[in-house]
């Protein structure tokens, strides 16, 4: 167990060796209320700050984190016993997101003029505007990226952000908010709040925060959405997956197999865009379940040099063992090495019969079914049929297949002879459908997710009085039957 908790603190540990690291007070009511007032105030100017501003605040921020690099390795790696790449991993994708976001800003949030159509003597335009306090809730999964990409979204669009990390994994948070603190010297623009579903829900509630983006699990998100829709809140909700992996016939068979490896079990399967369903041709699938399994046996999991890290979270390694009990029951099963304790070795379900739990819930573990399949129209059913649509990835050479059967897969990305990559890419919009949410970071649909867009309408040519207005109606009444007939005829 990563995090013990008493009426008043977290105290965390770390998941692999057990050992106390340190505690952090559980934020009140009454300390949130105050939070939340700060975050309103400071709105009031930082919601009108120039882009020039709010892009030389994270410029030092970015400074700060570099400084700080050897703390954050040490400290995501102490609360989620990742392997030392996998948070480096982190912290890279993390600032890449930041200098990126930053490059996008104008482009993003820019004055965004429209066409006019017939109105000939009016411009238009669309500005982005802050919509206030943003909420922001995260998960444990990556303490670092899914903390630090909405907020550096929130922060570039204008908001004053308050936010909530993970109960599992608040020390990440801690750290970047002693960096932020001391780096820009705007303490009430970015602001901490610990605890678990209470503090989140608080702040979902609360009337001072104007956007909520949440990063979690499915049931969470469905609450979250019931308590913002009557509020009419905007809400992106970025939650579980259960991504595809399609395996055509003409694919690079040793390619297909170590990306495999690598989106089902890289930190562990812990990662909401992980491969958890594989489907290969049947011409090649006997081939492709053999180099699998002969890779997957010389993988372990466990500390030190072992591929994979632990589950950081005790109760869904609990979840996980049953996903895998129950596969044993009705299908062959090949593991490779995992040591005791919160490590879960990799693992592969062969064709598991399609009425299995682990083939309709999100298992966020290194476990990975695969079937074979006979056409396209089969394939397709196949990996829409669990309702969760974050990504999917498929392997192939012919593009004209590829991308009949991209168009048809439910799923916010698809990505081509790659997994995970496009996690990474900053200006790629990412977001799920279905299950897997609704709305999108990164990206400008990130940027503009996070602002309220107002149209504008003035005169290029200003007139005593327009043709439509109630003095010229009789004149403009014949002027737009003769315009309809030879215009749109
Ligand atoms: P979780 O839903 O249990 O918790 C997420 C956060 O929500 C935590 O900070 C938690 O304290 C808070 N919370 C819990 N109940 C709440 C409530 N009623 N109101 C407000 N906040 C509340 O998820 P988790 O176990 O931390 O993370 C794993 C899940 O997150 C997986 O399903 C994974 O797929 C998903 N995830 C999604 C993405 C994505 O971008 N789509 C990324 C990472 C993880």
């Amino acid at each position: 167990m990563s995090v013990q908790i008493s009426e008043s603190n977290l105290n965390i540990s770390n998941p692999v060796t057990g050992e106390y690291i340190s505690s952090i007070p559980i934020t009140t009511n009454q300390e949130l209320q105050i939070i939340l007032d700060k975050a309103v105030f400071a709105a009031k100017t930082y919601n009108y700050s120039s882009f020039s501003k709010r892009k030389q605040l994270l410029k030092q921020f970015r400074r700060g984190i570099v400084k700080y690099l050897d703390d954050f390795i040490k400290i995501i790696i102490s609360e989620t016993g990742k392997k030392e790449v996998e948070s480096l991993m982190e912290i890279f994708i993390s600032l890449e997101h930041l200098q990126q976001s930053s490059k996008n800003l104008y482009n993003a949030l820019g004055k965004d003029v429209r066409k006019v159509g017939i109105l000939k003597t009016k411009k238009a335009w669309v500005e982005y505007e802050a919509l206030g306090v943003a909420g922001i809730i995260s998960p444990w999964n990556y303490p670092l990226i899914l903390t630090m990409c909405p907020m550096i979204e929130a922060l570039l669009a204008g908001n004053t952000v308050v936010l909530k990390p993970s109960e599992h994994t608040p020390l990440t948070t801690q750290l970047l908010k002693r960096v932020w603190d001391e780096f820009t010297k705007e303490e009430a623009l970015f602001q901490v709040a610990y605890g678990q579903e209470e503090v989140g829900s608080t702040l979902v509630k609360s009337n001072k925060t104007d956007i909520i983006c949440f990063t979690g699990s499915t049931a969470v998100g469905k609450k979250i959405a019931e308590v913002c829709a009557p509020l009419f809140k905007p809400v992106i909700l970025e939650l579980g997956g259960k991504d595809p992996m399609i395996i055509l016939e003409d694919a690079d068979l040793d390619k297909s197999v170590e990306a495999a490896l690598w989106g089902g079990l890289s930190n562990a399967g812990q990662t909401c865009i992980s491969v958890e369903q594989i489907y290969v041709h049947k011409n090649i699938y006997k081939p492709i379940v053999e180099k699998l399994s002969n890779s997957i046996k010389k993988i372990s999991a466990g500390p030190g040099n072992k591929h994979l890290g632990p589950i950081s979270v005790d109760l869904i390694k609990k979840k996980i063992n049953n996903y895998i009990l129950e596969a044993k029951k009705e299908s062959e099963v090949i593991q490779g090495g995992g040591d005791e304790g919160c490590f879960i070795p990799p693992t592969l379900v062969i064709n598991p019969p399609l009425h299995l739990k682990l083939l309709k819930e999100e298992i966020f573990g290194p476990v990975m079914t695969i079937h074979p399949f006979q056409d396209e129209e089969e394939v397709i059913t196949l990996a829409n049929m669990t309702g969760y649509g974050l990504s999917a990835s498929i392997f192939g050479k012919n593009y004209n297949q590829i991308y009949s059967i991209s168009r048809r897969i439910k799923a916010g990305t698809v990505t081509i002879n790659d997994v995970l990559t496009h996690y990474g890419i900053a200006d790629l919009p990412f977001g799920g459908i279905g299950l897997s949410g609704i709305g999108k970071v990164h990206g400008r649909e990130g940027l503009r997710a996070f602002s309220q867009q107002k149209s504008y309408l003035s005169n290029r040519i200003s007139l005593k009085s327009e043709f439509w207005w109630f003095k010229n109606r009789d004149k403009f009444g014949k002027f737009l039957k003769k315009w309809i007939r030879w215009n749109f005829s």
